[in-house]
């Protein structure tokens, strides 16, 4: 039995060590699957049989990573820690000294008088941030890992330029077309920090106001006690429990309406602009909003299992999935920071061989150095993911993985089942043709055999019906999807369901050519007659399936209904291709065939018998207000709104992470290979090294920022 758990994180330097640790307890035999979600700090392992403590799994990552980690289950969840923490304010200080001392030294010390005053402050200012990263490096050594990381590249940079400095002054070296100063060094470890302290900021801060946005749960319930209301958390909540709502509360947890009545606002949620109203007995959704009115609401959920917490969990846990994207940049990282080693050396040697000029070629290679960090990219590409489901989420879409942003911009094909996804699934019954009996007794058997079912057929039919007596026992029951239902009633054996269904028994029907929805109804073998239910299509249905077909999708619709019907709803919403009377396996066969192509197959569905196509399509769609829970935990993308406009939505917002997901990595790219280029061609002369460490930190904070704004971006 293999076991899943997740935990929270945190201690990592950079994208690139959390990478290192993965990799490494993927080896592990204990381990059958990790990952790690370095933007959420979060560490997802699933278990063989034996689970390891916290302490193994630190004594095992500790083998391949130094940084001191603190890892602790989600559910013992700690407090945020604040951004500007005591860490902040001592490397703010540091950055804030080292900068005051090199300017003094470079404005009052005299540097070819007082040249050993001049080196020394130089030093200590550049020691004064260097510190804890050439630990690192030593650290690092000793544990015998790969040492060639951006520390080690930074610390060679600052600390050559001013032993160069140092060996020209004292006429080792020869002084080269330009003079090297020992500023250079201190201001470029300074300027690193600076960028560090930034990235630290800005990531944080992003993750935590697109958190803030999407996170409706509320601070607090008011439970009813007896006669006197008290102010709990909303954890504290026990199914059935009553609690009040008052005029502009969050709704704490999912329940039921018992007294009272007010409107809503889901738009939070759903992403639905207008309001709805809702009076007793109305189910009501936590992360809503009360408008108007009071409500006295029965819990129905506890606070850990309602909507919005379910919700938060899988906007927080989304990254256990990465984009291929996330998984490119992450090896190319790898590969980068020796490479710009490699170039940078190979520079120092060709120029220094070819002019003699040994210092400018040092500094030179040392400049090229400095770009060398892929910060830019490993932070701002997942921050760009994040940001798309956090986006998605303010839209009542929600993702379940990262890996599904990239799914969702190649869907070629999209498969829509009929009740539920494209119409409301209100059924209405419009006819009744009772066959050689009273028009009560179809209806008694109707009602008798639709009372267990769950279908939407069987909802109305329960609703609309009444019954004369319904006092007997109910024996045997079976409920066939896609096809009807089979019971034994007192001994009497009741059918009710397709045409198909009933003549596969020997029960001989009618064949009715109408366009709604007919369900027969049989007793003991003797058919009764039929009913003929209409459903409502939805108000958005024709304008999402336009959508679709505008950005190349072509959507087929199956169905179990009947052709009659199929053929009307499909050229009511404009889809050319349908298939009916299908059984849910054969729905999920044509799924199934379609897949393996170069484009991808979505399925949208809502209810229990759609969700062996949700599971076997590329990417499945449920309808998360009417659909089945069964159906929504499959599914890799719940539209909260069961509007089905929300998939072109949805397939927009992927659309728009990917371009600024590979925005953000050519322009990287680009400006780093930019400025390596103008350093080889010797165009940036001294000032070669400034302007490489600003193309690293000034450039990652601009991408971080680029990330950011895609989650305030409309989409149509
Ligand atoms: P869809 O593909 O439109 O979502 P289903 O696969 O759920 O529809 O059902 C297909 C058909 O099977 C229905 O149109 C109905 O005729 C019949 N059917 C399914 N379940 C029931 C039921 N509980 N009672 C009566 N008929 C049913
Ligand atoms: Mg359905």
């Amino acid at each position: 039995m293999s076991k899943k758990v997740v935990y929270h994180i945190s201690g990592f330097d950079c994208p690139n060590c959390a990478a290192k640790s993965e990799n490494h307890l993927r080896k592990q035999k204990e381990i059958e699957h990790v990952s790690i979600d370095f933007q959420n700090e979060k560490l997802f392992i699933t278990f063989k049989d034996k689970e390891l403590s916290i302490e193994e799994i630190k004594e095992r990552i500790a083998q391949v990573e130094s940084d001191e980690l603190d890892i602790s289950l989600v559910s013992d969840k700690k407090k945020e820690e604040p951004i500007f923490d005591k860490e902040f304010f001592i490397n703010l200080l540091r950055i804030v000294i080292s900068v005051l001392i090199a300017v003094f030294t470079k404005i009052f010390v005299n540097y070819h008088d007082n040249f050993v005053l001049a080196l020394v402050l130089y030093s200590l200012a550049t020691l004064i941030c260097l510190y804890d990263i050439l630990f690192e490096i030593g650290r690092n050594i000793i544990r015998k890992n790969n040492p060639v990381d951006i520390n080690l590249l930074m610390s060679i940079s600052s600390i050559g330029v001013i032993v160069l400095g140092t060996l020209i002054h004292y006429e080792v070296l020869p002084n080269g077309p330009f003079e090297i100063d020992l500023l250079d060094g201190a201001l470029v470890v300074a300027l690193y920090q600076v960028g560090e302290l930034f990235e630290h900021i800005s990531t944080n801060k992003s993750k935590r106001a697109i958190k803030a946005t999407i996170d409706l749960r509320a601070d607090h319930a008011n439970l009813l006690e007896g006669e006197l209301v008290r102010e709990v958390n909303p954890s504290l909540l026990k199914v059935n429990d009553k609690i009040i709502i008052r005029v502009g509360e969050v709704i704490p947890v999912d329940g039921i309406v018992v007294s009272g009545s007010g409107t809503l606002d889901t738009s939070s949620l759903t992403g639905e602009p207008l309001p709805i109203s809702v009076k007793e007995n109305d189910e009501v959704l936590s992360g809503t909003i009360l408008k108007s009115g009071s409500l006295t609401l029965l819990v129905t959920k506890e606070f850990a299992n309602s909507t919005v917490s379910k919700i938060m969990d899988l906007v927080e846990n989304s990254g256990e999935h990465k984009t291929k994207t996330e998984k490119f940049i992450t090896r190319f990282a790898r590969i980068y920071t020796p490479a710009v080693f490699v170039v940078g050396i190979t520079y120092a040697l060709i120029y220094g061989f070819v002019t003699g000029v040994w210092p400018q070629a040092i500094f030179g290679g040392l400049a090229i150095l400095v770009v060398a960090c892929p910060c830019a990219i490993v932070i701002s590409v997942p921050l760009a993911f994040f940001a798309g489901i956090g986006l998605a989420s303010r839209h009542g879409i929600i993702i379940k993985g990262s890996n599904y942003l990239d799914s969702l911009c190649k869907i070629g094909t999209l498969f829509i089942d009929k009740t539920g996804t494209l119409t409301y699934a209100q059924f209405k019954i419009v006819e009744i043709h009772p066959n050689n009996c009273e028009k009560q007794e179809l209806l008694d058997a109707l009602y008798i055999a639709e009372s267990r079912s769950n279908h939407p057929i069987a909802k109305t039919i329960v609703k609309d019906i009444d019954l004369s007596s319904f006092s007997g026992k109910i024996s045997s029951y079976e409920e066939l999807p896609g096809e009807g239902i089979r019971l034994n009633y007192e001994g009497k054996i009741i059918l009710a369901g397709t045409n198909a269904f009933l003549s596969k028994q020997s029960v001989i029907c009618e064949d009715i050519a109408s366009s709604g929805t007919v369900v027969h109804v049989s007793k003991n073998g003797a058919y009764l007659g039929y009913v003929v239910l209409k459903d409502e299509i939805r108000k958005d249905a024709k304008e999402s399936i336009e959508k679709l077909h505008s950005i190349g999708v072509e959507v087929v619709l199956l169905s179990g209904d009947k052709k009659e019907v199929v053929e009307e709803v499909s050229s009511l919403v404009g889809i050319d291709e349908y298939y009916s009377s299908l059984l849910p396996n054969e729905k999920t066969k044509f799924v199934i065939k379609s897949l393996n192509k170069k484009k991808l197959v979505a399925f949208a569905g809502d209810g229990v018998n759609d969700t062996p196509s949700i599971v076997a399509a590329d990417v499945g769609f449920a309808m998360g207000g009417i659909g089945s829970d069964v159906a929504v935990e499959n599914a890799d993308v719940v539209l909260m709104e069961d509007n089905p406009r929300k998939i072109y939505t949805s397939i927009k917002i992927a659309k728009k992470t990917k371009h600024v997901a590979i925005f953000n990595i050519i322009v990287s790219l680009l400006v780093k290979l930019g400025v390596i280029i103008l350093i080889l061609l010797g165009l940036l002369g001294q000032f070669g090294m400034i302007i490489a460490v600003l193309a690293d930190t000034g450039l990652s904070v601009l991408m971080i920022l680029n990330s950011l704004l895609l989650f305030y971006r409309k989409i149509d």
